[in-house]
């Protein structure tokens, strides 16, 4: 066959078809309406990996394994992000992990960890002016999304104005987070939407997808998402030592912080966390997919830095795919 750069034309051809596919994928899922389940669309994600191994010159800055979500809709106005929105990287297994932990510890200490719940809901943007609420956007593709601050004001957990009675509110505050259905909500929604005579939705991730990018907010606030708030973007007027030290202050001004989060000593302790949820996976009102280990000390998070597509002072342990049991499974489903 022909070969350019090294690359076999079928390779080439393989690699071309497989980010396609993945790029489609990507699009409906952000969406809210994915047609293949997250652990095909992984195996094509693997596999592209995989050729980009064998093949480095495949690996462009165009390449799925390269970026962040997917381009943005028409159906919102666009919005830059004050900072980028980034995606993480995977372990799937102990060996991974440890991998990381000893890339990491290799160039810097590390004291501690911060070990959170992986929530499988949409990321979203909050921007904070002077204390008060002045948009909400979706993750898009890391630099744009879109402008839903309409339905976002719906969601109760997220306030409109930040209490400054415990600690002063900064002048800028971006802060980063998921939005979700609570698991009874989901039940209720989809009996209702069942009643109605309405396709159903096959999990509470796409659910909360859908709630959240209706046109019309009233029909948002009809849903009861709720938010959990896991990182900050650009900030003015406030400076953060910690990860667990920005949650702290997070909470004070009155937004929605998980009480799972744990800051532990060592990567025996981010086992323990990892199998404990494991095991208590259903526990949250919320769906996880997984554990989000972070280097807790923001100036060792500064030195590590990032990749075009994931900090590498965090890792996101996955769990093994659940199958999706709803009740709802005889009839009709809106993917
Ligand atoms: P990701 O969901 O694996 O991880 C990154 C995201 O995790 C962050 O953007 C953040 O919003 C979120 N997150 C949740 N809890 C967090 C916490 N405590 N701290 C920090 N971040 C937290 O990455 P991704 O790039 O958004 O998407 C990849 C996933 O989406 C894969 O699981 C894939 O299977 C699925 N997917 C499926 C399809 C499909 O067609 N079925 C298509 C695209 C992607």
């Amino acid at each position: 066959s022909t070969i350019v750069d090294g690359v076999p034309a079928e390779v080439r051809e393989r690699h071309a078809e497989l980010s396609q596919d993945i790029d489609d994928h990507s699009y409906r899922y952000y969406m809210g309406r994915p047609t293949i389940p997250d652990a095909d669309y992984d195996a094509l994600m693997l596999e592209l990996r995989g050729l980009e191994e064998r093949y480095p010159s495949l690996r462009t800055p165009d390449s799925p394994t390269q970026k962040v979500g997917a381009p943005i809709s028409n159906e919102f106005a666009a919005v830059e992000h004050l900072e980028r929105m980034q995606s993480l990287d995977n372990a799937f297994d102990p060996e991974q992990l440890a991998a990381w932990a000893n890339r990491v510890e290799n160039e810097i200490t590390v004291d501690a960890y911060l070990c959170e719940l992986k929530i499988d809901g949409l990321a979203v943007d909050l921007v904070y002016e002077k204390g008060r609420l002045v948009r909400a956007a979706t993750r898009g593709d890391g630099r744009v999304g879109e402008d839903i601050t309409l339905n976002v004001r719906t969601i109760q957990a997220v306030p409109e104005v930040l209490d400054g009675s415990l600690q002063p509110v900064p002048d800028l505050l971006e802060v980063r987070g998921e939005v979700f259905l609570p698991g009874k909500a989901f039940e209720e929604l989809n009996a209702r939407l069942v009643g109605e005579g309405k396709p159903a939705f096959r999990n509470p991730r796409n659910a909360a997808a859908g709630s959240l990018r209706q046109k019309d907010p009233r029909v948002t606030a009809t849903r009861p998402l709720s938010m959990l708030v896991h990182g900050v973007g650009a900030h003015e007027g406030v400076s953060f030592t910690h990860q667990s030290h920005a949650y702290e202050l997070l909470a004070a001004w009155g937004l929605p912080v998980s009480d799972r989060t744990r800051v532990v000593g060592s990567l025996d302790e981010v086992r323990s966390y990892i199998d404990h949820y494991a095991e208590h996976r259903h526990d949250p009102e919320y769906e996880i997919d997984g554990v989000v280990i972070k280097v807790d000390d923001v100036s060792v998070q500064r030195r590590l830095g990032s990749t075009s597509r994931a900090p590498r002072w965090a890792i996101a342990y996955k769990y093994p795919p659940e199958e999706v049991t709803t009740r709802l499974l005889d009839i009709r489903v809106n993917v």
